[in-house]
């Protein structure tokens, strides 16, 4: 269920706007506004595909493993699956680092639940979109917009931006920290942020003391920092609990 702190983003948005100011809300994409499970599980299901001639025990593992067992990192999910074998799980990290972050595979990602509604009427109130996402420039763009759009997140509709990563090799945090320019540079107000890494959300939390700091209860990555005791915990962006399913 989402926080109930998600009410005050849309007054937030309101009152910038009664008084003239820009009000902007951050999302992040990967595991904050879109799923990966369903991305990892494509991979991995094309994987037992090609290989499960040579790796026996991928067969039944294939028929079991659901995308609610996919969680950060994919041979980390396996091995919570009782995989041990070693060569299988660096062949298959290679297989999912080929394809994970690539415009096609993008495509499997689903929306969390609410995320297009709330991006929606975030956007409709008259906020500014800043979709801020460590996916890079040169392989995921293409794939990222078309995402967007089919999941029906505004985008060509003015007033929303989408800020890639210049390279992969670039850190994501590195980024995120100049990023903060970028946004500082519409002399707006920053009402509220959206985050599944803590270490990010704690960054925004810095840079923008008096705006909302969401922290969404996906996955993150293991050696996260510890989270700041002021970030809203949210499992998903559901405002109303008689549409929650
Ligand atoms: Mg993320």
């Amino acid at each position: 269920m989402g926080s109930p702190r998600l009410r005050d983003v849309l007054q937030r948005i309101e009152s910038a706007v009664v008084n003239d100011v820009l009000p902007l809300i951050v999302f992040d994409l990967d595991s904050t506004l879109f799923s990966t499970e369903p991305r990892n599980l494509q991979i991995f299901h094309e994987f037992v595909e090609r290989r499960q001639s040579d790796y026996g025990e991928l067969r039944e593992l294939a028929t079991q493993i659901r995308r609610e067992h996919m969680g950060w990192n994919i041979c980390e999910s396996l091995r919570a699956q009782g995989v041990e074998n070693q060569e299988l799980l660096e062949e298959l990290l290679r297989f999912w680092r080929e394809r994970f972050f690539t415009d096609p595979y993008v495509l499997h990602d689903d929306p969390l639940p609410g995320a297009v509604e709330f991006v929606t009427a975030c956007h409709q109130r008259g906020a500014m979109i800043y979709y801020l996402t460590g996916r890079h420039v040169g392989g995921m763009e293409v794939g990222t917009v078309r995402a967007l759009r089919d999941a029906g997140f505004p985008f060509w509709r003015g007033r929303c931006t989408l800020h890639l990563k210049p390279s992969f090799e670039m850190s994501d945090k590195a980024f995120k920290d100049d990023a903060l320019a970028d946004i500082r540079s519409y002399h707006g107000r920053v009402v509220a942020t959206f985050e599944n890494e803590p270490g990010n959300a704690n960054l925004f939390l810095k840079a923008f003391p008096d705006a909302l700091h969401f922290l969404l209860l996906t996955v993150h990555s293991p050696e996260a920092e510890a989270p700041d005791p002021r970030l809203i915990r949210s499992d998903d962006f559901q405002l109303f609990s008689t549409r929650a399913s």
